[in-house]
């Protein structure tokens, strides 16, 4: 195993989508004001990350300038995560998913797709690949299959290795970017058919999408490889502790221990404080163990609105990102 390099690769990434049709109307406030390409400015505070990406950045810059070179790595055999973090209808999904089958439109997971298969075709004959992909979400701290919905508490093990896994969820072999957005397909229409509301279930449950990558020399057998978590995050926004109960309060309550379990474990990561990282606080980070810090490469994108009646949440996200720094 190659050294775990002193300081864990975290880059942090705040993009903010455009005023909507419904905000313009209602005469809401245009707030950031971005500085450079790692500054924005809001409400009188300057907010510092490793790129600030404004409302007009295309969806291939995005992409251009952070998950491009993830591949790369996650193709010499490193682990890598990829979260998008914030409150509902902040972009956490048009930043990592986005229009599918659109190329310009299309997000990260698409665009992934496309470049691993790409690389490969101009890669050593003589290497041999392996792809399978899983898509699984967490919902209330339950692990349940988008590809076989009749698994809907799966655990996390670990194998021999200590490498933690989740144990019986469906892995399918790809061969082409078209069977990764098939397979992405099939476990969206499973999530809308096993949910009433899309909308309000998909903002309160991670999603996540893991690829993984073995490689193997056929003359000297060497092998190689290397997993990659993209991860579409339950939103961040608070519910008024007056408003909700049962159900719904149990469900906020959740979702907000996962996220601080991960802001710790990323701030922990980002202190280097090696001798205590909480990821077994939370399911979520248990399973990102192994692609978490260490010799991984673990990017978080803070999604946020630009809009004054989200003011006080766009605060709350920025401050989430400015831990990770
Ligand atoms: P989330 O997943 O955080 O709940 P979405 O990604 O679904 O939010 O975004 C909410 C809406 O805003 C969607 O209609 C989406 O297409 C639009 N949107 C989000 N980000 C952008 C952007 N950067 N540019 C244009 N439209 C965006
Ligand atoms: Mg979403």
């Amino acid at each position: 195993m190659a050294d775990v390099p002193a300081e864990c690769n975290i880059k942090v990434l705040c993009r903010f989508r455009p005023l909507n049709q419904s905000e313009i109307i209602r005469g809401d406030l245009f707030l950031p004001k971005f500085q450079g390409d790692d500054t924005v400015i809001f409400g009188g505070k300057s907010f510092v990350f490793d790129r600030v990406f404004p409302t007009n950045t295309t969806q291939e810059q995005v992409y251009n300038s952070c998950a491009k070179q993830i591949v790369k790595d996650v193709l010499c055999g490193y682990n890598g995560t990829i979260f998008a973090y914030g409150q509902t209808a902040s972009g956490k999904t048009h930043t990592m998913e986005g229009k599918l089958h659109d190329t310009q439109q299309m997000g990260i997971i698409p665009r992934i797709a496309e470049d691993i298969f790409n690389h490969i075709f101009s890669m050593d004959e003589n290497l041999e690949f392996h792809i399978k992909v899983s898509y699984f979400e967490i919902y209330m701290d339950k692990i349940r299959d988008l590809l076989d919905v009749t698994k809907t508490n799966l655990s996390v093990h670990e194998d021999k290795n200590k490498v933690p896994f989740v144990k019986g969820c469906t892995e399918r072999f790809v061969s082409s970017p078209d069977e990764v957005m098939d397979v992405i397909d099939e476990g969206k229409s499973n999530r809308h058919v096993a949910v009433t509301n899309m909308n309000e279930h998909s903002s309160r449950s991670h999603s996540i999408f893991l690829i993984n990558i073995k490689q193997e020399h056929v003359e000297t057998e060497q092998k190689l490889s290397g997993k990659l978590y993209l991860v579409d995050l339950a939103g961040s926004e608070k519910v008024s502790k007056t408003g909700a109960a049962g159900a719904v309060l149990d469900e906020a309550k959740n979702i907000n221990k996962s996220l601080s379990a991960l802001g710790n474990v990323i701030s922990a990561l980002a202190e280097g404080t090696k001798s205590h990282v909480p990821y077994r606080d939370s399911k979520m980070t248990r399973i990102l163990q192994d692609s978490l810090g260490g010799n991984c490469r673990t990017t978080m994108f803070i999604c946020c609105s630009p809009s004054s009646y989200n003011d006080t949440e766009t605060k709350s996200t920025l401050m989430f990102g400015q831990r990770a720094k």
